[in-house]
């Protein structure tokens, strides 16, 4: 039996110190990225920040509000191939940049992947997305994606570890996601003991993908801004958000009123919810590995992207960077006992 004696770190432990600035206004700024990637050879400009894939997260309505801020959304993969049909009819082409086609390995997505990817050359980004990512079947399924869609900017995860990301890109993927386990409604750890605290992930994964030329995704745990800006500062290329983005008009979760207040029912994929409405239940060898919640309804999600959005462009002058890019080099974490002041929570 092995320990590895070093404590790995969450977003919870660490806190950016100041560095001197020239910088004079959080206007100047600039949160948008250029990526050329490894295997597809594709340019993509955009903020790297993407909705999750979670099915009352990644919908259709919320890749119309972020894809004007220039932000993904990676669409759920239980969409079918007439209402992706409806959707890229709808909007302008240059918005598909946007858009990021989650896919399961089975032989059914694979046959609808090819068919959504029909419908428009201007989609680019295929998310191919498993609970866990370290199986020689799915190293499998995305040779064979990236073996079809060449020159498509192929997403493949999540794992935790550096020799599983370099696998991953040297099977095709331009881009790996990581995260075990750190979602806000994710119970893996506890069901599985299985997981790796997120910013650790990212510090070990970014610099495995980064010395082979691949970038990464970082997918789970950030609960306020702050955590989002540590991601980028531990080296992330770019970050999903699920519970972040949840509960606001654009989610396609179940409303319920209680007290007069609205509330909006959010659910992980690997859930009993997701499971039953899915797959009719959970299959008896398995357990659910997600819960379901009740969140405040919470409006439109443009206000919360501005506020995400503002809160980078502070982290950046508070470093000063002038550019998102900069930021993990102008970086350094001070491991902290303390975070927010909570006296009046
Ligand atoms: P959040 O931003 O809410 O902390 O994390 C979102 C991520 O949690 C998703 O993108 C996905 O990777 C992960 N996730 C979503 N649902 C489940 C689930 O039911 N179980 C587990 N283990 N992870 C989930």
């Amino acid at each position: 039996m092995r320990i590895e004696e070093d404590v790995k770190l969450g977003f919870k432990d660490v806190l950016i110190r100041p560095k001197r600035s020239t910088l004079k206004s959080r206007s100047q700024v600039d949160l948008t990225r250029n990526f050329t990637f490894k295997n597809s050879g594709k340019v993509w400009t955009g903020i790297p920040l993407i909705a999750s894939n979670m099915d009352t997260v990644g919908t259709f309505r919320m890749v119309r509000v972020l894809s004007s801020f220039h932000v993904l959304t990676a669409v759920h993969k239980y969409y079918s191939y007439t209402h992706w049909k409806n959707f890229v009819c709808s909007i302008s082409e240059t918005l598909l940049k946007y858009v990021v086609v989650s896919t399961g390995m089975s032989e059914n997505d694979f046959i609808k992947l090819k068919k959504i990817f029909s419908l428009s050359s201007k989609l680019q980004y295929i998310c191919i997305d498993v609970a866990n990512g370290y199986t020689e079947q799915f190293v499998a399924f995305l040779k064979r994606v990236r073996e079809y869609f060449s020159d498509k900017i192929i997403c493949a995860g999540n794992v935790v570890t550096g020799e599983m990301v370099e696998e991953l890109i040297l099977s095709g993927a331009d881009i790996v996601k990581v995260g075990i386990g750190s979602g806000s409604v994710c119970t893996t750890r506890v069901k599985t003991a299985i997981g790796y605290p997120q910013l650790s992930a990212i510090i070990e994964c970014s610099d495995a993908a980064h010395g082979l030329g691949g970038q990464i995704i970082s997918d789970g745990g950030c609960i306020v801004s702050g955590d989002i800006a540590k991601a980028f500062g531990g080296g992330s290329d770019f970050v999903m958000l699920g519970g972040m983005l949840a509960g606001h008009d654009e989610c396609e979760g179940q409303i319920i009123e209680e007290n007069h207040k609205q509330y909006m029912i959010f659910y992980g994929m690997s859930s009993k919810s997701a499971m039953d409405r899915y797959i009719g239940g959970v299959a008896r060898y398995k357990a659910a590995e997600g819960k379901s919640v009740k969140l405040l309804f919470r409006g439109t999600v443009d206000k919360t992207i501005r506020d995400i959005l503002g809160g980078l462009r502070s982290t950046c002058t508070y470093v000063g960077a002038s550019s998102l890019k900069e930021l993990t080099k102008r970086t350094t974490f001070i491991k902290v006992t303390e975070q927010e002041n909570q006296v009046f929570n």
